[in-house]
């Protein structure tokens, strides 16, 4: 429990077996999850750095070992990245399009005002003296808009083929919007500005176009989602962000603190043609699901060319075992370890778990800490609140 920040409190949920969303094949994707009702931004730093990952107020650890994808954790050092020939060239016609200089060739993805400029400019190869659109990109404290909603189901329906009918503004809330992350400004800063959830929205001549979702923590930029406007696709603006986020990163290290560096770009999944891209980021670290420690992306990517599940501190191949690498082992857990495990009884009092009731009474319950406690692992344990 961080006694600066407050304190974090969280549900169980527990283990979950699914479809993967990644191959599709079916009750592949392990997973154990908790419901965190509010989390202190170094707390979720900390979890994050152990493999965890947060979809609204939902926190999930995948367990690697057993999914048919792993999920494997990215970062990306923001502040010694290097810019890639094809990184530059999308931020160079995307300024391009911003000076008039360039419009796509299929002029149906471009609205019929701008359309015309377009053609009168390439037509004259002249320079404007002033620029034909602009684009503002802003940071916000993540917040519900029906302007961000219709937007989201134009992308979703258009890009991910959703069905429109599926679509709900609570569905949006619950994904996006809403954040159990405690809001914590920078020293000195303005309001607005901290650590906590965001949306930095991209507005092309006063319209958005684009909402990336992100987390700000002590130590990076962690990328939750982002949606554009289909109509825009042709300024790739999924890579486009990515690089905004880094550039957000390196102001951050100058301006906020040191430490806040990395820019973290979810999970990485090597065999997930679409994930290669994350890979492409310079120099960028996956994290060992043993010892959560870090390695350079290359070395990881030449042992998982040859197995599909690697712990890349450990130089052998790995053999399944009852308990998954970076998990404790349940049955190993005494009452003992338990006694620095809280609950927050209905009428706010602070106990430990094993001085509860239903601890007492309940086999399962008993067995619904252990797990949770081997998923966590102890140190977090102690920090988090059960409710
Ligand atoms: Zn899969």
């Amino acid at each position: 429990m961080s006694k600066k920040n407050g304190f974090s409190l969280v549900s169980l949920v527990g283990s979950n077996q699914g479809d993967c969303g990644y191959c599709h094949q079916k009750d592949t994707s392990h997973t154990f999850g908790i419901w965190a009702h509010v989390l202190t931004c170094e707390d979720y730093q900390t979890l994050i750095d152990h493999g965890w990952r947060r979809s609204g107020h939902y926190l999930y650890k995948p367990n690697l070992e057993r999914s048919c994808c792993p999920q494997y954790t990215i970062r990306l050092n923001a502040v010694e990245y290097k810019q890639t020939k094809s990184q530059r060239k999308v931020v160079n016609k995307l300024n391009r399009f911003l000076e008039g200089d360039w419009a796509p060739k299929d002029t149906n993805s471009m609205d019929t005002t701008s359309e015309s400029d377009q053609k009168k400019a390439s037509k004259n190869h002249a320079k404007e003296p002033s620029q034909k659109h602009t684009l503002e990109v802003l940071l916000e404290p993540s917040s519900f808009t029906k302007e961000k909603y219709d937007l989201y189901c134009k992308y979703q329906t258009e890009i991910h083929k959703d069905e429109p009918s599926e679509l709900k503004p609570e569905s949006f809330k619950r994904f996006l919007v809403e954040s159990p992350l405690r809001e914590e400004p920078f020293e000195d800063s303005k309001p607005g500005q901290g650590f906590g959830s965001f949306h930095q929205k991209y507005i092309l001549d006063g319209k958005l176009i684009a909402v990336a979702v992100l987390d700000i923590l002590p130590k990076c930029v962690s990328s939750v989602y982002f949606f554009y406007d289909p109509q825009y696709a042709f300024l790739a603006l999924g890579k486009y962000s990515a690089l905004k986020e880094i550039s957000l990163v390196q102001d951050f290290q100058k301006t906020v603190s040191s430490e806040l560096k990395w820019y973290y770009m979810g999970f990485y999944i090597h065999t997930c043609p679409k994930m290669n891209y994350k890979g492409q980021f310079q120099p960028s670290d996956l994290l060992d699901p043993k010892l959560y420690t870090w390695f350079p992306i290359q070395e990881c990517q030449k042992r998982l060319d040859k197995h599909r599940f690697v712990v890349f501190s450990d130089p052998d191949e790995h053999t399944p075992g009852d308990t998954p690498p970076g998990w404790l082992d349940v049955k190993s857990l005494k009452d003992s370890d338990l006694k620095n495990v809280h609950v927050l009884s209905d009428k706010g009092q602070l106990a430990p778990v094993t001085a509860s009731i239903l601890w007492k009474r309940s086999l399962k319950f008993r067995q619904n800490i252990k797990e949770y406690v081997a998923a966590v692992g102890h140190t977090m344990a102690k920090r988090l609140l059960i409710c």
